[in-house]
């Protein structure tokens, strides 16, 4: 679960954050919806532990991982990261992009190596392990960001815009394996977007920032139905 109380950030005169209470149940799958300079990085980065915040607090499952004075750094915190730039070392093949996830869990050499083939089995790369990530296509090397995401089953999932570069029907295709995958694990997740379209596909609900504030947190269908500002109506209103 996720729980955001007062999250302020300001970068200079820029205020990305305008104080953000925000709670993400369990096993929900939560997408931030925004125009571009809303918030919705700053917040993901913020989650992530990337970022501090200036003022304010984040929950993460049982622990207060930032507070104004307190900041766990990312790699303590059990939680997950795919990006639009999926990052992949270019030294390290798709199976050692993967495992690398693990290497803090100091699991058992054939333990570690079970747990790597199998996220790459879920995510369609079974045969593709051996290569190296200039030899995998974009939405190949997406697939492997996602294994790297799952393989170690962190309690939170955090998606920026992990598709946008992609074109129309592997994004489509990539969709629903993130659909599925996160929630055959049960994993809470928390996904930015600013397509329209996308966010009423995956989400549980729908939270839509603007100017760095959460302007409204509900189920897709109330946002579409009931709006509960013009913005919200114009923002949502667009076709994909
Ligand atoms: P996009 O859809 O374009 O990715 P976003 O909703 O993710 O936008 P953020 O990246 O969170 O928006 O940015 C929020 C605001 O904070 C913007 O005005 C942005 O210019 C500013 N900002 C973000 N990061 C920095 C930074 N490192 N330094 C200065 N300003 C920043
Ligand atoms: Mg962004």
């Amino acid at each position: 679960s996720v729980r955001v109380r007062g999250a302020v950030k300001h970068y200079g005169a820029t205020r990305a954050l305008a104080g953000i209470d925000l709670d993400v149940p369990a096993g929900q799958f939560l997408v931030l919806l925004g125009p571009s300079g809303s918030g919705k990085s700053t917040l993901a980065r913020a989650l992530a532990g990337i970022e501090r915040l200036d003022d304010g607090e984040i929950k993460l499952g049982e622990y207060i991982v930032s507070t104004r004075r307190q900041h766990l750094p990312p790699e303590r915190r059990d939680l997950a990261m795919v990006f639009q730039d999926y990052a992949l070392w270019p030294h390290l093949t798709a199976r050692g992009n993967v495992a690398y996830a693990l290497r803090r869990r100091k699991l058992p050499a054939p333990d570690a190596a079970r747990r790597t083939g199998e996220a790459l089995e879920r995510v369609g790369l079974a045969g593709l392990g051996e290569r190296y990530p200039h030899e995998l296509s974009g939405g190949q090397q997406q697939r492997v960001a996602l294994a790297r995401a799952l393989v170690a089953s962190p309690g939170l999932l955090l998606f920026d815009e992990p598709l946008s570069n992609l074109d129309t029907d592997l994004r489509e295709r990539l969709r629903v394996a993130i659909s599925t995958l996160t929630r055959q694990a049960g994993t809470t997740a928390v996904y930015i977007t600013h397509d329209q379209s996308e966010a009423f596909a995956l989400a549980d609900r729908i939270g839509v920032l603007d100017s760095g504030r959460l302007v409204q947190l509900a189920e897709p269908e109330t946002i579409y139905h009931r709006p509960a500002t013009p913005f919200v109506a114009r923002f949502t209103g667009l076709a994909g």
